[in-house]
């Protein structure tokens, strides 16, 4: 009889099923421990042995960036063969022979060495100061093979893993795609993690806060699945069978998909794509966005001192909107600056709780210009193209902020002026709001958090961040009504509207467009084309009548259609 396998259990946090080894995602190398041990003679280390496994681990970690540079090609060859030959360099191979001798652990030996080249290279002059921090990787790297500890960073084992980590950073994952990472699970980190929010963008199952995750062998198989937070380790050839079955007939199933969003009954449901940088568009369009549900701006105003040029902004849009076949809808968001966006140029005041400081168009009020030359660029860049392009105003919380961004707005030749919904107050009331304005989009991570008064960017507080409670889809529900009795559209941009069965729920609300991560978009479309209006409005209730965020999902599942199929 085959042993009971381990099981996991954590959040899943993107839909999907992974079966593959895992690589564990390495922290800091500890530094080995200073004392030089007594000699071979006197029970201690023989130099012999620990020269060899000095040796052997640097020739290693040369090898292998050569290796990674082959495949790599170009540039990226030329740096990582540099980096070959500082590990191969005979003087530091010199300086490791002869701590060895003196007593130190392979380990130790080489952890000094590098130190003592660092510190050479740190005084010879910018260029060579520069590569200290290479050398602080290559000291990382065979150190980390000498103690059979994880190499810093992101693994590289050679084919496709599931990265499994203590919790992610946006700067580990930039290089991260779907070809090799197979699903995600970290440790820590809640439904709106950097790793949530990544694992959506590819498209691959992730589950997090998973107690024990970290534990877990390098290269031992598991199954991940990220509709049920669930992680099988060292499954049975029977498991991985189905798990496999499973991947596949997900594959087929979103395949099938395609085509704009509509319900089960033929009402259009506009599935739209985040972008966050025109870098983005190219995969929004491969995943059939029908346009851009929000177009985040922000990405033109970093690590500056001046704004953009109304030149330089009106070049950037226009590659987006061109992008698109023509008619697309485009809503861009004009500059939500502070609190998790903090930008330099605005000049923002030191602020004791910047969430609920000068913040959104709040932040550019002060600075008016800014907004007018970016409406500019919009308005010019909309009028060279075909795009269906709208404007909408972030953390916008009442008629009266409204109706200003509007009248500003339409002083630009662009289709429609609208606002996000962001804050309780404007939610409340969203039929005034929408008196000024043309459109509304309800930004629901922004709403969660001062709907819970818990800060987004505290991870212990993260569970507040969790759509699917009822407290935030009321807010939902009267922004909907709004919406339908005032006759204007309502979207929702916010992670929420990447959630298949809270899409569902939403449209049930009286959502009439979804903008998520474009690797969420085949699922909704599927899920949405299996579900009647009446079936949304059904499970929208279910959800309202539920006691919390966790009861409301689990009574939606229990009742929507066809989601074993896509793993969720
Ligand atoms: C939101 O708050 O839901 C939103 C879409 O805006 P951002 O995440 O950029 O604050
Ligand atoms: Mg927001």
């Amino acid at each position: 009889m085959t042993p009971m396998a381990a099981r996991l259990k954590g959040v899943g946090v993107s839909p999907g099923v992974a079966v593959g080894p895992v690589a564990l995602m390495g922290g800091e190398v500890p530094e080995p421990p200073a004392a030089a041990g007594p000699v071979a003679a006197e029970g201690g280390l023989d130099p012999g042995t620990e020269l060899e496994a000095a040796r052997v681990a640097l020739e290693a970690v040369a090898a292998e960036l050569e290796f990674r540079g082959e495949a790599a090609g170009g540039d990226v060859r030329d740096v990582l063969e540099a980096q070959a030959m500082m590990v191969r360099d005979p003087g530091l191979a010199d300086q490791v022979a002869e701590l060895a001798q003196q007593g130190r652990s392979a380990a130790r030996a080489v952890w000094e060495s590098f130190t003592a080249y660092r510190e050479a290279l740190a005084g010879a002059g910018e260029y060579m100061a520069a590569r200290v921090a290479d050398l602080d990787d290559l000291r990382a790297r065979t150190v980390a093979r000498l103690l059979g500890v994880p190499v810093p960073g992101v693994p590289d084992p050679g084919h496709p893993f599931v990265l499994v980590a203590r919790d992610l950073a946006p700067a580990d994952t930039a290089i991260l795609d779907a070809a090799t990472v197979l699903g995600f699970v970290t440790e820590e980190g809640g439904p709106t993690s950097h790793t949530a929010i990544l694992a959506k963008s590819l498209g691959v199952p992730a589950v997090v806060g998973c107690a024990g995750a970290t534990d877990l062998a390098d290269g031992v198989r598991v199954i991940v699945d990220g509709g049920t937070g669930e992680v099988r380790v060292d499954p049975t050839e029977a498991e991985v069978e189905t798990a496999r079955a499973r991947v596949a007939a997900r594959l087929a199933a979103r395949g099938r998909a395609t085509g704009p969003g509509a319900t089960a009954d033929g009402l259009p449901v506009a599935l739209l794509a985040n972008v966050g940088r025109p870098a983005d568009v190219k995969g929004a369009v491969a995943a059939g966005a029908e346009g851009v549900g929000l177009f985040r701006t922000e990405f033109l105003f970093l690590d500056r001192v001046d704004p953009p040029s109304v030149d330089e902004q009106r070049t950037a849009y226009e590659a987006v909107f061109g992008a698109f076949p023509d008619g697309a809808k485009l809503v861009v968001r004009t500059l939500d600056a502070g609190a998790d966006k903090p930008l330099a140029f605005l000049n923002l005041p030191g602020e004791p709780n910047p969430a609920l400081g000068q913040r959104g168009l709040r932040a550019v009020r002060r600075v008016p210009e800014v907004l007018v030359d970016q409406l500019e660029a919009i308005g010019r860049a909309a009028a060279a193209t075909r795009a269906d392009v709208w404007v909408m105003a972030p953390m916008v919380a009442s008629a009266d902020e409204a109706a200003w961004f509007c009248g500003q707005a339409r002083r630009q030749p662009i289709g429609r002026a609208g606002v996000m919904i962001e804050i309780p107050a404007a939610a409340l009331r969203a039929r005034a709001v929408l008196a000024e304005a043309d459109f509304a989009s309800i930004g629901t991570n922004d709403l969660a958090q001062y709907t819970f008064a818990a800060d987004r960017l505290v991870s212990e507080l993260s569970s507040f961040q969790d759509p699917w409670q009822p407290a935030l889809l009321e807010l939902v529900a009267r922004v909907g009504q709004a919406g339908a009795d005032t006759g204007k559209p309502v979207g929702v941009c916010g992670e929420a509207a990447g959630d298949p069965l809270l899409a569902l729920v939403l449209v049930g609300l009286g959502v009439t467009s979804l903008s998520m991560a474009p690797g969420s978009l085949a699922d909704v479309r599927l899920l949405l084309g299996r579900h009647t209006m009446a079936d949304c409005r059904r499970l929208a209730a279910l959800a309202l009548g539920s006691a919390d965020g966790a009861a409301a999902k689990a009574r939606v599942k229990e009742s929507a259609t066809g989601i074993d199929e896509l793993g969720l």
